[in-house]
Formats: C-alpha cells, sequence, structure tokens
C-alpha cells in the first residue's frame, strides 16, 4: 500500500519535497492545494495530477470526500501550519507539517489534541531523524559506546537574504533564526544527548534592527541542562554561513557532524573514526518512513510525533522567555 499525500503550499521546500518522492516507494503525490493557479497547473503536468485533486486555501476541505487523499503535507509559513493542520485534522485526514510545529507551545498542544480526536496522525516534517550518520551516533549513544553523556554543542545558522521574505516577517514566521533554524540546534540536542532539558539560558544579539525588526530575532545563543547533569551550548543564527555542526562528548567518547543537518551528505567522525555513512536524499527516506508510520503503525528510532514538535514549542518558548528575563528558566512539559 502506498500513502496518497497532498502537498500544501507549493514554495522552494516543498519543490525539493515533490522532486525527492519521486524516488519513493512507499509515498505518492496525489494533490496539491496552493493559492496559485499557475503553480496548480505546473506541478499537475509535473506529478500528473488530475484536476479533481487540485484545492486553494478556501475550498480545500472538501478533501474530506476524496479517497485520492490520505494525507496533507503542510509546507506553509510557520504561523499557518496551526490552522491549516486544525482544518485538515478536521478534514478526517492525517497531517504531515513542517518544523516548526507552530509558533508557540499552546498552539502544538492543540494541534496534538485536535488530530488524536480526529483520529488522524499528526507527524513533524524532522527528516533528520531517519538519516544514517544520525542513527547510527544514537545508537552508539544508546549503546554506551560514548559512555556517560556530558556535553553537546549544535551550531545552526545560515545568512539569510531578502528582507522581504516571510522568515523576516514575525506575523509569519512566528520569531526568526531561532523558529527556522535554531530548531535543529535544539532537536539536536534532544537526541543527541537522550533526554529533555530542564533549564536553559540564553543571550541575544542583533547586528541589524532595520533587517531584524522587533519579535524577530537574528542571533540567539543558549544553554540546556539536562535531568542527568549533562550541558548543552547552542547557537542559532540568520546571520552566518556554513554555520551547521552538532558535537557530542561522553565520558568514553565523541562524535562530531559537519554538516549537520544541510540536505547534502552528513560528515561525521567518532573517536573511533569516520563514519560518513551514504548519502540518501533526505526527503526521500523520510516520507518513506512515514508512510511506513501511517500505513504500518512502524515505530520510529527517533520519534516525529506531535509530541516531539511540541517538546520544542516548549523550549522555544523558555529560550524566548530567558531572554526576556534576563535569567534561568526551568523548562516544564505541561
Ligand atoms: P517558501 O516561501 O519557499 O514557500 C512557502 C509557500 O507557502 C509559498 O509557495 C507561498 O506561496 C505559500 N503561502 C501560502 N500562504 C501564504 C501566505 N499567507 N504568505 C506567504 N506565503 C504563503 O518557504 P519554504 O522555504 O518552502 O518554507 C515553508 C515551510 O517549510 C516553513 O515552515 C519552513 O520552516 C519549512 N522548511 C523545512 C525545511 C526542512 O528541511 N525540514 C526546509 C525548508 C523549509
Amino acid at each position: 500500500k502506498v500513502l496518497k499525500v497532498a502537498l500544501m503550499g507549493l514554495g522552494s521546500y516543498a519543490n525539493r519535497v515533490a522532486d525527492a518522492m519521486r524516488d519513493c516507494k512507499r509515498a505518492k503525490i496525489t494533490g496539491v492545494i496552493s493559492g496559485t493557479p499557475s503553480k496548480i497547473k505546473d506541478w499537475q503536468g509535473r506529478f500528473n495530477i488530475p484536476d479533481k485533486n487540485c484545492y486553494n486555501y478556501e475550498n480545500f476541505d472538501a478533501i474530506k470526500d476524496n479517497p485520492d487523499i490520505d494525507a496533507v503535507y503542510i509546507i506553509t509559513p510557520n504561523a499557518l501550519h496551526h490552522p491549516q493542520a486544525l482544518r485538515v485534522a478536521a478534514a478526517g485526514k492525517h497531517v504531515i507539517c513542517e518544523k516548526p510545529m507552530s509558533i508557540n507551545a499552546q498552539e502544538g498542544r492543540e494541534m496534538i489534541e485536535v488530530c488524536k480526536k480526529a483520529g488522524v496522525h499528526l507527524l513533524i516534517g524532522y527528516r533528520m531523524h531517519f538519516e544514517a550518520n544520525t542513527l547510527e551516533i544514537v545508537r552508539m549513544r544508546r549503546e554506551g559506546e560514548l559512555g556517560t553523556i556530558r556535553f553537546f554543542q549544535g551550531l545552526s545558522g545560515f545568512k539569510i537574504g531578502d528582507p522581504t521574505q516571510w522568515r523576516l516577517n514575525r506575523e509569519l514566521a512566528g520569531g526568526g533564526a531561532m523558529m527556522d533554524i535554531g530548531i535543529y540546534a535544539i532537536n539536536g540536542a534532544r537526541y543527541m544527548v537522550g533526554e529533555e532539558p530542564i533549564w536553559v539560558t540564553a543571550q541575544e544579539v542583533k547586528t541589524d534592527p532595520v533587517k531584524f525588526r522587533e519579535g524577530v530575532d537574528e542571533t540567539i545563543t543558549f544553554q540546556l541542562g539536562f535531568p542527568s547533569g549533562a550541558i548543552a551550548s547552542c547557537l542559532s543564527t540568520y546571520n552566518m554561513n556554513y554555520l551547521d555542526k552538532f558535537y557530542l562528548n561522553g565520558d568514553k567518547g565523541f562524535a562530531e557532524m559537519q554538516p549537520s543537518t544541510g540536505y547534502g551528505p552528513i560528515r561525521s567522525w567518532t573517536h573511533k573514526g569516520r563514519l560518513d555513512l551514504p548519502h540518501v536524499t533526505h526527503q526521500t527516506t523520510q516520507m518513506d518512513e512515514m508512510a511506513a508510520i501511517i500505513l504500518d503503525g512502524k515505530k520510529a528510532i527517533i520519534p516525529v510525533d506531535g509530541e516531539e514538535g511540541w517538546k520544542d514549542m516548549v523550549i522555544i518558548d523558555a529560550i524566548f522567555e530567558s531572554i526576556r528575563t534576563g535569567k534561568k528558566e526551568e523548562i516544564t512539559y505541561v
């Protein structure tokens, strides 16, 4: 059985996902949802999508009656994920939603509850959770090959261009670099250390307050504390290229990845030598694995469900709170 997926929002990442899905064995694009008729026409040609599976943002609730669509993959600006996910769930379809799942923990929680009530899956687009180097390091850590984990460093950033894009608009982005790219360091800290952080301290720096307006963060450093005593030191920025590195150290060994979350091959090594496991387009593996989760009830090694996305939102809320108060903030998952 194949998972029949409609993509919502036909922007740059949707194009990447769609191209990667050409090689999927378990997932297939069967529909599109877009506000731009010319894009729909183009996609219909590229992916052989019939008129009856094309929708816009006004009429997509009608997917309810369309057996050609099992799931909708939401790939729109961050602030739209929450209202759109609620509508997809109301139509009785599974929700696959890009990161960040929402723009705060409260909205994320509501998405989880609504999907649960509707009896549909809610999966978050964490493509690294299926990546071979990442999984091998997580295996090594779980099996004690690094010893007791003491420290993680996560550096995530890129230099952002066009000042008019939605990523620099607080209403659509819900913030700045942290929501978009810093979330990789947060999420990575959690799956590399293998625990949920219980406190955070954070500091913000802004070199360009015109481009990065109120509520749109440019650069944030933050520190996380874990129940075991492990600590993490992380950086999120929209003002540096080539910032994509994870480093994990235990009392017996280390693992390092650079790049750690980029689209291309992940380069990795440990105290035992180089890993550099072969590259498979992340989104191809992700969509095949998500199809197996939805269709077969397969369990992901690193979860990609709503709870997983929500924990990152709880931490982002706490990071923003720590910047506001200038104090160490407890992180509570309630
Ligand atoms: P994009 O700007 O290229 O595409 C966004 C799409 O949403 C566009 O087609 C736009 O027309 C559409 N849209 C619908 N309603 C809109 C509105 N009211 N305002 C503006 N645009 C609207 O952005 P993108 O890079 O494709 O990012 C989309 C989502 O995917 C974001 O949530 C982002 O975080 C996520 N993303 C994830 C990854 C990943 O590796 N997992 C990578 C890139 C982006």
